[in-house]
């Protein structure tokens, strides 16, 4: 390798980090009797540039995060491989962006208000696409800080996704609040998960855990593990 080709470099670099982390899911699988084979790799892109996304295909990733709007259109035109990559979107959401999300976004993990659902719905239907849908649960003592609904309001929340014509409702999505036990967070976002797959059978995905707490995710369920900082470094130096 010569340490002088950027590219070279930061494809070693990418690909360093991104063993450790599936090092990672594969040790928290093993010790809670999981199959691995049950749990999806979220790269979290953002910040970073549209080169690291096409190295991180190379690379065998095969989804990623992206959580501003206007960073993830005008980045995602330039990957080379994008017919090979489900593109997730992870942030919070204005109703008057959802035309824009659901040209690039196959899956909607930030659904956290009626108005949305409605939004992304028409949306959807204009736009001739049908993409999955997460129902994103605050999972804050208080119920709110993070972004989500509240969990008592998820259930509501989920039949109003499936009750619509152009999204498919797929489960839940959560981020563990600062500073508190994530297994207990994890643990809330379970149980409202088996509440709405109840009710709605094709409802199994668990979207939870990230770099610092991917560990106690896997523990508690998750299916989706959305991972940024620990395979692209730092966000701090690329802002
Ligand atoms: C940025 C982000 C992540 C990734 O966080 P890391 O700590 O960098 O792994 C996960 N989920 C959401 C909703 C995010 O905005």
């Amino acid at each position: 390798m010569t340490h002088d080709d950027p590219v070279a470099t930061r494809r070693v670099e990418l690909g360093e980090r991104l063993s450790a982390v599936r090092a990672r899911i594969v040790r928290a699988c093993e010790t809670v009797d999981r199959d691995p084979a049950e749990v999806t790799l979220i790269a979290v892109t953002k910040f970073f540039p549209a080169s690291d996304i096409d190295l991180l295909v190379e690379l065998g990733v095969t989804a990623i995060g992206e959580n501003r709007d206007q960073e993830a259109s005008a980045k995602l035109g330039s990957v080379s491989r994008r017919e090979e990559l489900t593109v997730h979107f992870i942030g919070q959401l204005q109703t008057n962006k959802a035309a824009s999300v659901v040209r690039y976004a196959d899956v909607v993990q930030s659904v956290d208000r009626p108005k949305l659902v409605a939004a992304l719905d028409r949306a959807a239907a204009a736009h001739g696409v049908r993409p999955s849908v997460l129902v994103q649960v605050s999972l804050d003592p208080d119920g709110l800080g993070r972004g989500g609904a509240r969990p008592e309001q998820a259930r509501a929340l989920a039949d109003e996704v499936r009750g619509c014509d152009h999204l498919q409702l797929r489960g839940v999505m959560g981020v563990a609040p600062l500073g508190a036990d994530p297994g207990q967070a994890f643990a809330k976002l379970r149980e409202v998960a088996h509440g709405i797959r109840a009710g709605h059978e094709g409802a199994t995905w668990i979207s939870a855990g990230m770099s610092a707490d991917l560990e106690a995710a896997v523990a508690h369920g998750a299916t989706h593990l959305r991972v940024g900082s620990a395979i692209l470094g730092s966000r701090q130096s690329h802002r």
